[in-house]
């Protein structure tokens, strides 16, 4: 089983994610919470993607890419897994397909976690409070949201097309939104 979490920022992929997984039992990817490790690295990769995190831009695709290749090719990723924050460009997306179609494989499910965009916003300021995030802040925020609806909104509709899609109401309890993910996947 293969699923796709997406969800605007703040939607609360990562908590959802994480239940999920220890439900389901399979590998997790967030390529958020990889390349914020890369980002803390003191290297010239690490300065590359720090500068589009915290400006709150996309990593560059190909980066991304390798990424999600090497956690594909570990032995553990073989029964299924969880795709947390990826992905996030029509590009990325067809690169996924094309990648699992060469080995006989595709993605089951995708799940979208809906949440008005008033509600993202409030969330966000919240948890900068708390996480001290260095894309938490207004201006990163805009931007995030902004790409967002930009380039990762036309995904629903691809993965519609091959009717993958589920919509999740994310403005309910956390406990609300667990139940109807595990009753949609
Ligand atoms: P997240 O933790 O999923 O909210 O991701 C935090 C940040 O990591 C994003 O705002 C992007 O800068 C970067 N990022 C995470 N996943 C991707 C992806 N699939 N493609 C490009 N950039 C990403």
């Amino acid at each position: 089983m293969r699923i796709i979490f997406i969800g605007p920022p703040g939607a609360g992929k990562g908590t959802q994610c994480k239940r999920l997984v220890d439900h389901l039992g399979v590998p997790h990817l967030s390529t958020g919470d990889m390349l914020r490790i890369t980002r803390s690295q003191k290297t010239p990769l690490g300065r590359l993607v720090a500068s589009y995190i915290d400006m709150g831009r996309l990593a560059p695709d190909y980066l991304v890419m390798r990424i999600v290749a090497e956690f594909l090719s570990h032995d553990d990723c073989a029964r299924g897994c969880l795709f947390d924050g990826f992905p996030r460009t029509l590009l990325q997306a067809q690169l996924l397909c094309e990648h699992l179609a060469s080995r006989n494989d595709s993605i089951s499910t995708v799940l979208y976690l809906d949440v008005a965009e008033t509600e993202l916003v409030e969330r966000l300021l919240q948890r900068s409070k708390i996480e001290n995030r260095a894309d938490d802040n207004e201006n990163a925020i805009g931007r995030r949201l902004q790409i967002f609806h930009r380039q990762t909104k036309p995904l629903l509709e691809y993965f519609a097309a091959q009717g993958k899609m589920q919509r999740i109401n994310g403005q309910q309890s956390p406990d609300q939104v667990f139940a109807d993910i595990i009753e949609r996947t």
